[in-house]
């Protein structure tokens, strides 16, 4: 097929509040007693949010640890708890930001396809739908609840398991839960989805159905990170929704150059994605001169501390690989240099690039 025929989100609540209707959204799913896993980010352990969740009978709720990004070891260890507690399950439902929503999509993939996680990173490796699988962010800008692919670090490789399956069949979004994120953490978060944007729109997969979902991810994020006074209820909301226009806007295009240098600095320095990014796009300004011109008012504006030197020890082995990492991250070059790409950019130029970060 030459045109992506891709799944969307079949069913997706919002508004302030909504996380509320849960129980009468995940009591139609429970199936022949079996019980829903809820999985919520460590964080909220003890938390006033973690005690919202209807958990009844045999369900549990599991505290995913996100001190580091979702790891292939990770996933398959919660699918051999869950089979040999449970055997079978109805669904998982998942609370958190990007990494609990991967970790959400890939556990309930894993539940009824065989082997390790790791055997299935890349594109159109899944061979059977998954169990239930409902995304509630807690942190908005990644994109996740909208996307076809959940990024999980494996052996070899840190890539998405891309999928059909992979979409969630329910997302809830309720723009309190992205309230009481730390600053940073909301802005690293936040960045994601610009840069998402940036990458798209300049991008030569560019076209009218991503560019439409991109513009209007863009001027949700221009208004709250540089036109608005100040944070406030609304701009959560805006927030929430420019992270689902930015995924869309991804689905029909692709990434580009900040993302393929952070997948490489978090393979080799364990940099999370929403940090990653940033130090990137910091440095990558000869490639989209607008966007890091508005990114670096935005820093300025919200004070944030984007981090330096992080190159600065690292072996020639190790930068070796780290260029190569993000050299292997084909199309994303592709779509934002062109089919010629590799005219334009080689191990020096990464290198070089590195060296600043
Ligand atoms: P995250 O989920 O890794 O969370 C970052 C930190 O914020 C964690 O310490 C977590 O405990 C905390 N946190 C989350 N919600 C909070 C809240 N409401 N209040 C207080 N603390 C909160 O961060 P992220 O930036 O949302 O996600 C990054 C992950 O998403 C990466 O693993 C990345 O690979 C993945 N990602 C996936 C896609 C996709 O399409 N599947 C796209 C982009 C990024
Ligand atoms: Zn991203």
């Amino acid at each position: 097929m030459s045109f992506k025929n891709f799944p969307m989100v079949p069913r997706v609540v919002y508004g302030r509040g909504s996380a509320e209707q849960i129980e009468e959204i995940a009591e139609p799913i429970r199936k022949n007693g079996y019980p829903i896993i809820y999985f919520a980010d460590h964080c909220f352990e003890n938390k006033s949010l973690a005690h919202h969740i209807p958990v009844k009978r045999n369900d549990k709720i599991i505290f995913i640890d996100t001190s580091e990004e979702p790891k292939t070891s990770y996933v398959d260890k919660i699918r051999d708890d869950l089979k040999e507690e449970f055997g079978k399950i109805s669904g998982i439902i998942g609370y958190g930001g990007g990494s609990v929503m991967d970790m959400t999509k890939a556990v309930s993939l894993m539940m009824t396809n065989p082997g390790s996680s790791a055997d299935y990173q890349g594109w159109d490796l899944v061979k059977n739908e998954g169990v239930y699988h409902a995304g509630v962010p807690t942190l908005s800008g990644t994109g996740a609840e909208v996307s076809r692919t959940c990024v999980l670090t494996g052996p070899v490789r840190k890539l998405g398991m891309n999928s059909d399956f992979t979409p969630f069949n329910q997302v809830i979004l309720d723009p309190n839960l992205t309230q009481g994120a730390p600053k940073d953490q909301a802005f690293f978060t936040g960045m994601d989805c610009y840069i998402h944007c940036i990458e798209s729109l300049n991008g030569t997969f560019l076209n009218a159905f991503s560019k439409s979902y991109g513009e209007k991810a863009l001027e949700l994020c221009k208004k709250n990170y540089l036109e608005k006074a100040e944070w406030d209820d609304e701009s959560n909301e805006d927030l929430m929704m420019a992270s689902w226009h930015g995924g869309m806007s991804i689905a029909y295009s692709q990434v580009g150059v900040a993302h393929a240098l952070s997948y490489g600095l978090s393979y080799i320095l364990g940099i999370k994605h929403g940090v990653g990014n940033c130090i990137a796009f910091d440095q990558i300004e000869e490639y989209y001169p607008e966007g890091v011109h508005d990114f670096k008012k935005m820093v300025d504006k919200f004070q944030v501390e984007i981090p330096k030197n992080v190159c600065a020890h690292l072996s020639d082995n190790e930068m070796n690989k780290m260029v190569q990492v993000a050299l292997n991250l084909v199309p994303l070059w592709e779509n934002a240099l062109g089919k010629n790409w590799k005219e334009k950019i080689n191990e020096n130029t990464l290198r070089e690039l590195y060296e600043k970060m």
